[in-house]
């Protein structure tokens, strides 16, 4: 070993889905929108003059916040825009999680929220879901530093009641409390709708999944002013320009198109409902999901077997190690076609074995 490298910051990363390339393949493992975004931001993408690139982009990307702010009757001085929601979310734990207790969250969760609070010194405990994996409320009624989960969970899809959410806040005034909402639009009610009486409240929500721009990298939070004011402290004391000005543009457009928003929703969550009898019609358990995948594991078949014999045929899903999940796929919703393909080989493939 080099001398330095032993000064070098030791960190188990997170790992994202992989990102196959090819034509033929049908790609169900990262929650990415079959659908392409809004026509408004392709017309957006070709308007951009390279020119404009020459100078730094807004700070504040003061016009896609105020686009989101009139979007969901905020002010825009309750939003604050980053880099996809991990971006927002990392900047959250720098922001919120500084008092030393431990941070609550889920055992079975995003899996990005343990590497956030070992890479930023954050103290954390996870609270187990129940059996059916579904947050208890008033498991999260213990001395904590924070309390953060998604809604609906991933990976399992699972989705808590907005007065299940609530009672969470009941019993969690003093401490940040962060509602990640990357999949709410695919069903279930935002707890936006509590922003008004609970001042510690943080719903964060992601451009990748209901607006199709995983690749553009566009994210935000919505909460008091105070909480979003403590945010952009941070952010500013670390990267001032993270929006660059396709991102705000191209945001921009996308929250113009209600209509084809709305249309492209509701594709895929048609889509999901019949996936999930066609999963079970094939043995498979299937949780009640409310986002744009499925968890699935089959009676007799293990996950692990089925995520191989999928790649072998260009079909990725994912598939986790670790406790409670390990038995289980995670299966985005694709296209129609693309959901028939991948019961047509699953339907032949579990009756042969
Ligand atoms: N939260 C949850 C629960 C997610 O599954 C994801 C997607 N990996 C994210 C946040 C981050 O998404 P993005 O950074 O693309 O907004």
């Amino acid at each position: 070993m080099k001398p330095w490298e032993a000064y070098y910051r030791s960190v188990t990363p997170y790992v994202p889905g992989e990102q196959p390339q090819g034509a033929r393949l049908i790609k169900l493992n990262t929650n990415e929108n079959p659908y392409p975004p809004a026509p408004g931001v392709a017309r957006a993408l070709k308007e951009l003059d390279a020119s404009a690139l020459r100078k730094y982009p807004d700070p504040a990307a003061s016009e896609l916040t105020a686009a989101l702010a009139g979007y969901h009757g905020l002010a825009p001085e309750q939003i604050f825009v980053g880099v996809g929601s991990d971006d927002v979310l990392g900047m959250a734990f720098l922001t919120f999680f500084n008092s030393g207790k431990p941070v609550l969250f889920p055992d079975v969760t995003y899996s990005f929220y343990p590497v956030w609070a070992e890479l930023f010194g954050v103290p954390y405990e996870t609270v187990p879901l129940d059996e059916s994996f579904q947050i208890r409320p008033e498991d999260y009624a213990r001395e904590n530093g924070g309390v953060l989960f998604p809604n609906p969970n991933a990976p399992t899809g699972c989705y808590l009641p907005l007065e299940q959410v609530e009672a969470i806040l009941r019993l969690n005034r003093d401490v940040a409390v962060i509602v990640d909402e990357a999949y709410i639009d695919f069903g279930g009610t935002s707890a936006r709708e509590l922003l008004d009486r609970y001042e510690n409240l943080l719903v964060v929500r992601t451009f990748s999944k209901s607006r199709s721009l995983a690749g553009m990298r566009i994210g935000y939070a919505m909460g008091a002013p105070s909480l979003i004011r403590a945010m952009q402290n941070v952010k500013y004391s670390y990267n001032s320009y993270t929006m660059d000005l396709p991102s705000i543009r191209l945001g921009v457009e996308s929250i113009k198109d209600e209509a084809y928003f709305r249309e492209t929703v509701g594709r895929i969550t048609a889509t999901r409902e019949r996936a999930k009898e066609r999963f079970r019609g094939l043995g498979f358990v299937c949780t009640d999901s409310m986002a744009n995948f499925l968890f699935v594991r089959h009676e007799k078949v293990p996950a692990e077997e089925l995520f191989e014999v999928l790649r072998e045929q260009q079909i990725y899903v994912r598939h986790f190690r670790g406790p409670r999940v390990s038995d289980y796929l995670r299966v985005t919703v694709g296209t129609e076609e693309e959901m028939e393909a991948l019961f047509q080989f699953l339907g032949s493939y579990v009756s042969r074995r």
